[in-house]
């Protein structure tokens, strides 16, 4: 079956400065193009620039931004249950050590998951990966973290395959599980590692975590398994964890609200992504990471939604793009570059997501508006058709009048 789509006449239609492009730095994200443009595709790939007359399937674009696919790069999806009532704590002055007294935080969580079935689990999971492609999100990651067992890590990882994630990461070292100390879980998690199929490892560092040389010892575990090694850092504290990710070959570190001013031009100089969070940033009252520094000295930014129920329950990238500009000091093209290409490469999947080119996957959004639109009016879904691996995955409901098969 080869179903042929054509994309009529976009306003605007983003593409990199040039094709192959593994990344792009953010000093570079004002090469990004907007001409107008037609899209076709056939068997599931980008075919071409021009209107295919011939095509099965028809979408008018008219006044609309086509977009690649945006990738959501850093999820904590599948997780069970919410913690809302935690929020309204924490807003209201109630002390994160007071909330785990309580019973609250990860561990919270990770009750939940241990009471619900797969089923439940992959069920809720699902509802928000729907919310997650009716706002442009058509690849994502997903991470383990709320097992807080061996066992429950186990299954953590092979419901994140179920539900079909991209991309699943052991986040095998997210809290101390009871009973342990972190070096005595680090043992665990070394088991984990060797025993899981998983495309990346990551961290928790924090003072309430892990430390630098669990990092370290992370980053030989994840080389040893020849999988990317990720880093949750600097999140509430500066620990000068960069430094160590860096030497440890990480191919992402997540937050940075709290990075080291001498951190910033080794990691821009570098090739491993700044994952910024400005969800995360916003729900728990961190500071913000110098974004724009980040991206003036050229270092490969990318942005997620950290969607999770604990410090970020947010589905919506174009939510978080309007974030990104509000409180980065960003343009769009800089703020949309980093959910799209360089997301992409977060994952090591930009060789066939993260932008319009031809022979790629096709994973197309139409936006509603212009790009300038997206940021401006702030937490509006401009969302109005999805394209997914060549089929027409999503349509909002006032915009059937566009599709035509
Ligand atoms: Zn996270």
């Amino acid at each position: 079956m080869t179903t042929t789509i054509s994309i009529d006449g976009a306003a605007e239609l983003l593409r990199p400065p040039t094709d192959g492009l593994s990344y792009l730095r953010h000093n570079r994200a004002g090469e990004l193009r907007l001409d107008p443009s037609s899209i076709a595709i056939a068997d599931g790939r980008i075919a071409g620039f021009e209107r295919d007359d011939g095509a099965a399937v028809r979408i008018d674009a008219t006044g609309c931004a086509v977009i690649p696919g945006l990738v959501d790069c850093h999820t904590h999806l599948p997780f069970a249950g919410w913690r809302a009532e935690e929020y309204e704590l924490k807003v209201t002055g109630v002390a994160y050590e007071e909330i785990a007294r309580r019973g609250g935080g990860i561990a919270a969580s990770a009750r939940a998951f241990a009471e619900a079935s797969d089923g439940e689990v992959l069920a809720q999971a699902r509802s928000l990966v729907a919310e997650m492609l009716a706002c442009g999100t058509t690849a994502f990651e997903g991470k383990t973290g709320y097992g807080l067992s061996v066992d429950a890590e186990a299954r953590a990882v092979r419901l994140g395959r179920e539900l079909g994630a991209d991309r699943v990461t052991g986040l095998f070292a997210h809290a101390v599980p009871d009973g342990y100390d972190a070096d005595a879980w680090m043992n665990e998690v070394d088991a984990l590692a060797a025993a899981c199929e998983v495309d990346a490892l990551d961290i928790y560092v924090e003072s309430v975590a892990f430390a630098n040389e669990h990092l370290e010892r992370l980053g030989a575990i994840a080389a040893r398994e020849g999988v990317a090694l990720r880093a949750h850092v600097e999140q509430f504290n500066a620990n000068r964890s960069v430094p160590v990710a860096l030497a440890a070959g990480a191919r992402s570190v997540d937050h940075l609200a709290c990075l080291h001013p001498d951190d910033i031009a080794p990691l821009a100089a570098a090739e491993c992504a700044a994952v910024l969070l400005p969800g995360a940033e916003l729900m728990s009252a961190e500071r913000t990471p110098p974004a724009r520094e980040l991206a003036d000295a050229g270092a490969i930014c990318a942005l997620a939604t950290d969607c999770n129920p604990g410090t970020s329950p947010i589905v919506s990238l174009p939510l978080i793009v309007g974030l990104a500009v509000r409180r980065y000091g960003w343009t769009a093209l800089e703020a949309l570059l980093a959910c799209t290409l360089n997301a992409a490469w977060v994952l090591g999947l930009s060789g066939e997501l993260g932008s319009l080119e031809v022979g790629k996957r096709a994973d197309v959004v139409l936006l509603d508006e212009p790009i300038s639109h997206v940021p401006y009016r702030f937490g509006r879904n401009p969302v109005c058709v999805v394209v997914r691996r060549g089929e027409v995955a999503w349509v909002r409901p006032d915009a059937a009048g566009r599709v035509s098969a």
